[in-house]
């Protein structure tokens, strides 16, 4: 190492990386803000919170998740393609991450309940789950239109005993589902925290987000020299809000490897964006030139958000990571092609990863490149939706 800053740093004073990030929010959300900040730092700084966060990783998360050296795709394309398994983590995909380092955070300010915006409902489903397993009551905020789309979650989470309002302003999607969450924990901080499920909101969440799923990169960073590999040339995740990517990504920031982050076309915050304000973030947003913030559309609901995280934006503009967008058109391709090489039905939101790989092979990824991609959830619950659009009726 030398003495360079390190690049994917703490946030300075105002919560900002680069000309990103910050805390827009309303004056009475800026005590509960600065509480959760002054928690967390202290938290993080505390050896005996991280070996806790890390002990219920190892015993209820399913981590170490291992690395799997993907053979037959690699052979098939002409790459050398490690996956980083947050598949095989507790409820299907790297969420547990967080939501453990998050619903810990609660209990050590003394609150007794958490509450958190879902869109396709795996993060309700995993703060229900980390809330259940430490006695935290839970209600989960999503849009009225996700609660029909998603219904087995929405029962799913009431099963983990937690509440699910339905949210019925807006578009009663996931944008308006952070919002009645906010609103909500204006009026209920003294006993409650909020469980944001991305790096992204106001600071401190995007870093603290990001240093709870940085436990993705330093892991694998660990396995890859183990496994004699050491620094891939790339590091690919898919890209909603940014959690994954930006989990995986530290672990390899300070190092040569290549960065890429893969957004769906219809949610391409970087690709096809614009600063502005949202949700308490200066990011990258899909907006209208008035600044009214337009749809995201994406085959894959956990990768339907109009705007992206702040440090994802900043690491953008400094040029240290790339961002590609991925049609739904190559998503179940994708899907397929790992599936059948590998015996790993990925997320749809995972898919968009593999359809960059499969694209870029001998383009951007010259040949025998070594490629580590983070498999960010596995398919189970998208099957159904697959079959539907493989064999329309
Ligand atoms: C939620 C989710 C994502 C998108 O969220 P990020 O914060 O961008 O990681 C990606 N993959 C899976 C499997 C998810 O559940």
């Amino acid at each position: 190492m030398n003495n360079a800053a390190r690049v994917m740093d703490t946030p300075d004073e105002r919560g900002r990386f680069g000309n990103f990030g910050g805390r827009f929010v309303p004056e009475a959300l800026v005590p509960a803000c600065l509480e959760l900040e002054s928690a967390f730092r202290e938290a993080w700084a505390d050896e005996e919170f991280v070996e806790e966060f890390q002990s219920v990783l190892r015993q209820f998360g399913g981590r170490p998740t291992p690395i799997t050296p993907l053979r037959r795709l690699s052979k098939q394309l002409g790459l050398n393609i490690f996956a980083k398994r947050e598949d095989l983590a507790h409820t299907g995909s790297h969420k547990i991450n967080n939501v453990v380092g998050q619903t810990l955070l609660t209990k050590r300010m003394g609150k007794t309940r958490v509450i958190a915006e879902t869109g396709a409902g795996q993060h309700g489903v995993a703060t229900a789950t980390a809330a259940a397993r430490l006695g935290l009551s839970c209600t989960v905020f999503m849009g009225e239109v996700d609660t029909v789309r998603q219904e087995l979650n929405v029962f799913r989470m009431e099963l983990l005993g937690a509440r699910v309002v339905s949210v019925t302003s807006g578009s009663k999607t996931l944008k308006d589902a952070v919002n009645e969450a906010m609103r909500e924990w204006v009026t209920c901080v003294s006993d409650t925290h909020y469980c944001l499920g991305s790096v992204m909101g106001p600071h401190p969440f995007p870093w603290m987000v990001r240093e709870f799923q940085s436990v993705i990169g330093n892991e694998a960073a660990r396995q890859m020299r183990e496994l004699a590999v050491g620094v891939p040339d790339f590091v690919v995740a898919c890209v909603g809000g940014g959690s994954n990517a930006a989990g995986i990504f530290a672990g390899f920031a300070d190092s040569s490897a290549r960065l890429v982050g893969v957004e769906a076309a219809g949610g391409a915050a970087v690709r096809s964006g614009s600063p502005g304000v949202l949700h308490g973030m200066r990011s990258l947003l899909l907006q209208d030139e008035f600044g009214q913030i337009e749809e995201a559309h994406s085959i894959s609901a956990g990768l339907d958000y109009p705007g992206i995280g702040p440090e994802h934006a900043h690491l953008a503009e400094v040029g240290r990571a790339e961002y590609y967008a991925i049609g739904d058109e190559d998503v179940i391709g994708a899907l397929k092609l790992l599936s059948e090489s590998e015996g790993i039905i990925p997320a749809l939101e995972t898919a968009h990863a593999i359809a960059w790989i499969a694209r870029e092979a001998g383009g951007l990824l010259p040949k025998d490149a070594t490629v580590l991609v983070n498999l960010s959830g596995r398919g189970d619950k998208d099957v159904a939706q697959v079959r539907a659009m493989l064999s329309p009726s």
